[in-house]
């Protein structure tokens, strides 16, 4: 779903405090009754002024008229809580406009957004439990509860224990962006000027490299975390120049690391066969895009457990739950994203000759196009006009 901000500043301040109310009722009503979104909005013109705002509402598809046996009411769509995020980034004062789409994942919108100094910053936008194809060919009963909301619960879940591990990952100095802010199904972070592992066709040094995402992952492991989804999109590959005193030019890479939803602890009944995948994916990847293959085995599970919580590396895997998660909320994250990653691998293996799990949708399949998106990045930057709405109206609830 694209992520379109046009109609953002036509709404009036009657409009935010009813798609306010829409929001509010959604946690108790999967279909919000309207006289519910009256008395939740209390504007002060009345049921007239609600009318007004839900028509003018659904007009843009913030929200949608759903007819019921029981009643009629609203429900909120994506867009409609997409808006809300804005707003809430907007009127805090750390988003001031948006501009390109960047990348678009199955379960995810990734925007280029700028602050109101012009700093350009990365807007995810989590969309878990976004319907797949599948589901909707072979049960309508089931996309139809899928629609009521889980979405809206399980992206507000991915989205703040990303926000939560980026946190206290840079915390203990691991190269992560920087995570600015987090509003319902999404988070703010620094832009990384690098493109993904995905798009680097040579190294200089592979082995070098190599070395060095497997430190990365033993790093997280030994802070007790396994990323889940360590792979040649997740990690972004930085190039850095700096001139010594001969005046020679060298190139280092560093890697940043991203994508966090998934990550589990080395605690986990499946931890092992999550960290087994994580280096398998590193190795796989580097056989086959620069033919290196690392004359040490492993690294092994085994080991890398017992240097959990050593040298005195602060355990992180209790950092969602400190953060108010709750057990059920990491488990049902965990089936939405089981249930992902299965829709993934049948994608993938429906495409032949595919060399790893394609996630993203317009990723292109040849590796040599990363200048073209890299031309993409730089035009955005110059290229964001959208204003959020600058109408400091009240929201309630909020
Ligand atoms: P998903 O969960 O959909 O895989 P990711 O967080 O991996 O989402 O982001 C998808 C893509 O967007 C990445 O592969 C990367 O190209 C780009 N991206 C994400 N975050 C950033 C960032 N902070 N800076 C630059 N590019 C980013
Ligand atoms: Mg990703």
């Amino acid at each position: 779903m694209k992520l379109d901000t046009r109609a953002m500043r036509h709404l009036a301040s009657e409009d935010w405090r009813v798609l306010t109310a829409v929001e509010m009722g959604s946690k108790n009503h999967e279909i919000v009754p309207t006289p519910l979104i009256e008395k939740l909005s209390r504007l002060r013109g009345g049921a007239n002024g609600v009318h007004r705002s839900i028509s003018a509402l659904a007009k843009v598809g913030l929200i949608a008229r759903v007819k019921e046996a029981k009643y009629d009411g609203y429900r909120l769509t994506y867009g409609g809580l997409d808006y809300l995020a804005l707003h809430t980034y907007s009127s805090r004062k750390e988003v001031y406009s948006v501009g390109d789409r960047i990348g678009v994942g199955k379960e995810s919108d990734i925007m280029l957004v700028a602050d109101h100094n012009n700093v350009q910053r990365v807007l995810k936008i989590h969309r878990l439990g976004r319907i797949s194809f599948r589901s909707v060919k072979s049960n309508r009963d089931y996309l139809k509860n899928r629609q009521a909301g889980s979405w809206m619960y399980l992206s507000r879940l991915a989205a703040m224990k990303e926000y939560a591990f980026m946190t206290a990952l840079l915390e203990e100095g691991l190269p992560v962006p920087t995570p600015i802010a987090q509003s319902r199904h999404t988070i703010v972070m620094s832009l990384i000027e690098a493109f993904p592992l995905r798009q680097i066709s040579s190294v200089p040094d592979p082995a070098s490299l190599y070395g060095e995402l497997i430190s990365l992952l033993l790093r997280l492991a030994k802070h007790g975390l396994i990323h889940g989804d360590y792979n040649e999109f997740n990690i972004l590959i930085k190039e850095n120049t700096s001139v010594d005193k001969n005046g020679e030019e060298s190139i280092t890479l560093e890697p940043i690391v991203i994508d966090f939803p998934q990550m589990v602890s080395m605690e986990h009944q499946n931890a092992e066969m999550y960290f087994d995948r994580d280096v398998n994916c590193i190795k796989r990847f580097f056989s086959r895009r620069f033919g290196f293959t690392s004359d040490a085995p492993g690294p092994f599970f085994k080991d890398a457990k017992k240097t959990v919580g050593k040298d005195g590396a602060k355990r992180l895997d209790a950092t969602v739950e400190a953060s108010g998660f709750t057990k059920k909320m990491l488990k049902d994250l965990e089936a939405a994203i089981k249930e992902k990653a299965g829709n993934k691998e049948e994608r993938a293996s429906s495409h032949s000759g595919v060399e790893s799990e394609v996630d993203d949708e317009t990723e292109d399949e040849d590796s040599d196009h990363s200048e073209e998106d890299m031309d993409n990045l730089g035009e955005g930057a110059s290229h964001t006009e959208e204003g959020v709405g600058a109408d400091g109206s009240s929201k309630p609830g909020e």
